[in-house]
């Protein structure tokens, strides 16, 4: 009997990268599918290939014993498969009804029947479970919903296997848990799905298989029962992960780098009284909207409406001004840094040395060497895959693209940095490498202030804890009182004492 699904020797090269290289594995039936790997790996390039957005150079995917080979996601659609993007995938200014309906109105005579436009729609999204209006124009919806929009696209045309590409990575809890309990009645009805995920508990509650790419080659498929996370971990970066014990933790701190007082901003915080010293490590956090991008923002000079006082090694600085912010030493590494970060038209070395040009100007010229220098220093300390340095940003990956943002700060000589997510979208080895980065800095004297969704990330690297919630500091906790539930507590809003 041969298998359900079979990539065969699957191979595939873009200008300067050999994103897959001989890849082979099968997919059962009814099953879901894992596909995990560090950024770069070539898991969307795979899932792609599958769903016909991209052809392989050479090799073969069998369905069911037949070579197929869509040339286009519609030709793939055809033969009942569906990629679910993280990216918005249709149109933002058209109905869910709409949307769903693209390339197949129904009507007459050239005039689209609204009536059964709305009917078709609400019988896709019923089935899957969709509560959606169907008039509801679907740049309004939140990534969860337009996300289900795209999965009841995908169902309700008669998908029978779904690539699902880093699905749950801007999802709040609430709706990981309603997508994980789609994904199980997809499964029960006989759906095969693919799961891209870098989320190791995520895989281990969900999938039923694990296949393991690493710099495009494929280094295992087994069964999640027979394997556990260290393992794959491993299998991953292809070395044993090594656990960092922050040094900077039994060092001594000096003077207060960074003091905010009374600092508010009308609808986004009121009132935050922080300082941070040379050499230690502040973690903020908070659950989403609680005002924490919004407060590091605002200390770094990207709020005209703050009011209060922050001063930088006792020189008060002047508010709702990044000019003065660079010139007294700040640094802001943005959560969203494909947005804020950087200039995706210039290649990997400029965007690193981007921020830390004045350091490497002389005479009103770029020392070129110094610059070379720099940027591969860190492109190599977090493992950023890309050809060369003098690659396009824009041709990276997320994940690498995160990495250059973060490198192209850290290699500014800053001396106090207010740190969004140091680690989104970046992959375990990376992490183990940024934290020890971050780390180094503090030993260095700096003072880092770190905004994290990743409790377990600040638990580890920091030497107190701020909790935020609505807009204000909910309470602080020291490193000898750390613990999830504590901080989950703060976080909350549940009454710690009771
Ligand atoms: P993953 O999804 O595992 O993070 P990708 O499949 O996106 O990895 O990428 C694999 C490799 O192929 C990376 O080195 C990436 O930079 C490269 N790559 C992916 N898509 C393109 C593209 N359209 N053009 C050039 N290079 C690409
Ligand atoms: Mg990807």
């Amino acid at each position: 009997m041969s298998a359900y699904l079979e990539f065969r020797k699957i191979t595939k090269r873009f200008p300067g990268v050999l994103a897959l290289d001989d890849v082979s594995f099968t997919v059962e039936r009814g099953t879901c599918h894992a596909l995990i790997g560090e950024n770069g790996a070539g898991k969307s390039t795979l899932g792609k290939i599958l769903a016909g957005v991209y052809t392989a150079d050479s090799g073969q995917i069998m369905l069911e014993g037949r070579a197929i080979a869509p040339t286009s996601p519609l030709a793939a659609r055809a033969l009942g498969v569906a990629m679910v993007h993280q990216e918005l995938a249709f149109c933002p200014n058209l109905s869910v009804a709409e949307n769903l309906c693209l390339g197949d109105f129904p009507g007459r005579a050239g005039f689209v029947d609204r009536t059964a436009l709305r009917a078709r729609a609400r019988t896709m999204l019923a089935t899957v479970g969709a509560d959606i209006d169907p008039d509801t124009l679907i740049g309004t919806l939140s990534t969860g919903r337009e996300q289900l929009v795209q999965i009841a696209a995908a169902v309700g045309t008669g998908a029978q296997i779904i690539v699902m590409d880093e699905p749950t990575s801007s999802l709040s809890a609430a709706e990981t848990a309603d997508l994980f309990r789609l994904i199980r009645t997809l499964k029960a009805r006989g759906l095969t799905l693919i799961y891209v995920s870098h989320r190791m508990e995520e895989l281990f509650a969900l999938c039923d298989h694990i296949t393991v790419l690493r710099d495009g080659r494929h280094i295992a498929t087994e069964p999640i029962p027979a394997t556990q996370p260290a393992r794959v971990v491993t299998q991953m970066i292809g070395r044993e992960l090594r656990v960092h014990t922050p040094s900077h933790l039994t060092r001594d701190l000096g003077p207060v780098r960074l003091k905010v007082k009374n600092l508010s901003s009308p609808g986004s915080f009121q009132d935050i009284n922080l300082t941070v010293r040379a050499g230690e490590i502040v973690g903020v956090a908070g659950i989403v909207g609680a005002g924490r991008s919004e407060l590091v923002q605002a200390i770094f000079g990207l709020d005209p409406a703050v009011s209060g006082h922050i001063s930088i090694d006792d020189h008060p600085l002047p508010l709702g001004s990044i000019a003065h912010a660079l010139a007294a030493g700040l640094g802001l590494v943005p959560e969203d840094r494909k947005r804020q970060g950087l200039i995706l038209g210039l290649n990997c070395r400029e965007n690193t040395a981007l921020a830390a040009l004045p350091l490497l100007t002389r005479l009103g010229f770029v020392r070129r060497n110094a610059e070379r220098a720099l940027a591969s220093r860190y492109a190599q300390r977090l493992r950023v895959k890309t050809p060369s340095l003098e690659a396009l940003t824009a041709g990276l990956s997320g994940g690498n693209q995160q990495k250059i943002a973060l490198a192209k700060w850290l290699a500014r000589d800053c001396d106090v940095l207010l740190i969004d997510e140091p680690t989104r979208g970046v992959d375990v080895g990376a992490k183990a490498e940024i934290y020890q980065l971050l780390d180094e800095l503090a030993c260095e004297g700096k003072a880092l202030l770190v905004v994290s969704s990743e409790l377990p990330e600040l638990i580890g690297l920091c030497r107190r804890i701020l909790v935020l919630r609505a807009g204000r500091i909910a309470g602080e906790v020291s490193r000898a009182a750390f613990s999830e539930a504590t901080l989950m507590q703060l976080m909350a809003g549940v009454n710690a004492a009771a």
